[in-house]
C-alpha cells in the first residue's frame, strides 16, 4: 500500500490543495460519503485496530471498542445526523438603517488542514478531528503518533483506501516529518499533545498566519467534599483514573480533600481497585501498560512523593505499573510538579473548599475540573471561582462524550475546541454576508 511518505510534504500539500480548488470537497454529499466511509473502515477493520492498540498500549478489546472505535463512530453518527442542519445559512438581524437588506452567515471550508495526534488514544484523537475537518469540507493531512507505531501503520494503510485519497493524506513519522509539514502553508493546524510541542506548532503557524487549535493537557484536580458517598466516589475515580493506565488527558490527576475524608477515601479506593482489577491488576485483561520505558521511568520516579496506600508494584520489562494511590502528598512534591499521565493518584490534603479553590487557582488552568459534592453552593462556587477547559460534577471524563459540549482547554491546557458542531466551527470560516437590493 502506498502512503504519502513517499511524497515530499510540499508535494502532499500541493496535491491536496489542487483537489480543494476543484471544489469537490464542498458538496454535502461528498462530506457525508467520506464520513460513511470512515465509519465503514472502523467497523470492518475493528479487529486490526484492536490488535494494533493492544500491541501499542496493551488496551483490552472492550476498552478499544469504547474509547477508540465506539467514540469515533459516535462522533461520525452525530455529525451525519446534524450536518445538513448545521450547514444551513444562519440569518441575523440587520440594523434599522439597513432594513431593506438581509444578512446571514455561512460556513466556508478553510482548505488544507493538518491534524497531529498523540499516542494515548492514537486512533480516536486522530480520527475525531478528521471527522470535523472532512465534515467542514476540507482536505486533510493526518499525522498519527510515532509512539503508537502499530496504530499509526493501520491508519496509514486503511485510511486512504476508504476516504477520498486525493483529499486526505496520512503522513507517518516523528519530529522531522512534523517539522517539514509545519514549514508548509496550511489553512489550520489541529494539534493534540503536550504544551512544549504546542508552542513549536504555534510558532511555525505564525509564519503563515495559520490558525491553530491546541488540545493540551495539565493537572486536572478532583475535589472530594466531606459527607459524600465515598464508595461511589472511589469507584468513579478508579474507573476514570486508571483507564488506559492513567494515560488520559482528562483523567483526574490528583485528589484534593480534607484530612478526615482523605483517610476514609484511601480505604474506599483500595476496595474499588480490587473490585475493578482483582487482587492482581497485572493479570487483569482490562488493565493497560505504560507506553514506553521513558514514561515508565518518569512515573516510577514519582512513587516516593507520598505514602503508597494502594499499589506501587511495578515491572519495567512489561512496563506494568499497578493502579497506585499516594497519600499525604505535599503540594511541592515531584508528583505535583507536572501532569502525571499515568496510574498514580496522589491525595493532597486541604482544610476545605476555600483552600481547594486557592490551590487550583495558584496553578495552570486545568483541562478539566472534577468535584464530588452534594452541595449546590459548592458546585456554584467551583464553577464561578475557578477556570478550566471543562467541568465534571460527580463523574470524571463523561463531559467529553457529550457531542454537543465543546471539548478543549484554556490557558496552559490549550486553545480552541471541537466535537460535534464545535468541530465544524473550528474547521470552517464563518463568512458574513450582506445583501442589499439594488432597486
Ligand atoms: P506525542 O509525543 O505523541 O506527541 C504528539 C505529536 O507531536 C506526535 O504526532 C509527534 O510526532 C509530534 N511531535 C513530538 N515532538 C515534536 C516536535 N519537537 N516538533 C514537532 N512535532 C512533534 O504525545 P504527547 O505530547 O506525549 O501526548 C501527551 C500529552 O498530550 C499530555 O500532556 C496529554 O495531556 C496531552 N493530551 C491532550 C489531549 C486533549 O485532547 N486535550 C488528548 C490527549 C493527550
Amino acid at each position: 500500500m502506498v502512503h504519502s511518505n513517499a511524497e515530499h510534504p510540499g508535494d502532499v500539500i500541493a496535491r491536496l490543495r489542487a483537489t480543494f480548488r476543484t471544489g469537490r470537497t464542498k458538496p454535502l454529499s461528498w462530506r457525508r460519503e467520506q464520513l460513511i466511509a470512515l465509519r465503514t473502515m472502523l467497523t470492518e477493520h475493528s479487529q486490526e485496530f484492536a490488535a494494533a492498540l493492544h500491541a501499542d498500549l496493551g488496551k483490552s478489546e472492550r476498552e478499544v471498542f469504547r474509547t477508540e472505535i465506539g467514540s469515533t463512530v459516535g462522533e461520525i453518527d452525530h455529525t451525519l445526523e446534524h450536518l445538513e442542519e448545521w450547514l444551513r445559512p444562519e440569518p441575523v438581524e440587520v440594523p434599522e438603517r439597513l432594513r431593506t437588506a438581509t444578512a446571514w452567515t455561512v460556513h466556508d471550508p478553510l482548505g488544507v488542514v493538518l491534524v497531529i495526534a498523540p499516542w494515548n488514544y492514537p486512533a480516536h484523537l486522530l480520527l475525531a478531528p478528521v471527522v470535523g475537518a472532512l465534515a467542514a469540507g476540507n482536505c486533510v493531512v493526518a499525522k498519527p503518533s510515532e509512539l503508537a507505531p502499530a496504530t499509526s501503520r493501520v491508519i496509514a494503510e486503511l485510511l486512504p483506501q476508504f476516504v477520498d485519497s486525493d483529499a486526505l493524506a496520512v503522513v507517518e513519522g516523528a519530529v522531522p516529518e512534523v517539522t517539514a509539514l509545519l514549514e508548509q502553508h496550511l489553512d489550520h493546524i489541529f494539534y493534540t499533545g503536550n504544551g512544549t510541542v504546542g508552542r513549536i506548532v504555534m510558532r511555525a503557524a505564525a509564519e503563515h498566519l495559520t490558525p491553530v487549535t491546541l488540545e493540551l493537557g495539565g493537572k486536572s484536580p478532583a475535589f472530594v467534599d466531606q459527607g459524600t458517598d465515598l464508595q461511589t466516589v472511589a469507584s468513579r475515580l478508579v474507573a476514570t483514573k486508571f483507564l488506559n493506565a492513567g494515560q488520559t488527558c482528562v483523567a483526574p490527576d490528583y485528589v484534593l480533600t480534607d484530612p478526615v475524608t482523605a483517610s476514609k477515601l484511601e480505604d474506599a479506593l483500595e476496595t474499588a481497585v480490587q473490585q475493578t482489577y482483582g487482587d492482581d491488576p497485572a493479570a487483569s485483561p482490562e488493565y493497560g501498560r505504560i507506553v514506553n520505558e521513558r514514561h515508565f521511568d518518569r512515573l516510577t520516579g514519582f512513587l516516593g512523593s507520598g505514602r503508597p496506600v494502594v499499589g506501587g508494584e511495578h515491572d519495567r520489562a512489561s512496563r506494568y505499573l499497578a493502579p497506585t494511590v499516594l497519600a499525604g502528598v505535599a503540594p511541592d512534591s515531584p508528583v505535583m510538579s507536572e501532569e502525571i499521565f499515568g496510574p498514580i493518584l496522589p491525595i493532597v490534603e486541604v482544610a476545605g473548599l476555600d483552600e481547594a479553590i486557592a490551590f487550583i487557582n495558584e496553578r495552570d488552568k486545568p483541562l478539566a475540573l472534577y468535584a464530588f459534592t452534594e452541595s449546590a453552593t459548592t458546585r456554584d462556587r467551583l464553577l464561578a471561582e475557578t477556570s478550566s477547559g471543562g467541568v465534571g460534577f460527580g463523574l470524571p471524563l463523561a463531559h467529553l462524550t457529550v457531542s454537543d459540549l465543546p471539548f478543549g482547554g484554556v490557558g496552559e491546557s490549550g486553545m480552541g475546541n471541537y466535537h460535534g458542531r464545535y468541530s465544524l466551527e473550528t474547521f470552517s470560516h464563518r463568512k458574513a454576508v450582506l445583501d442589499m437590493p439594488l432597486g
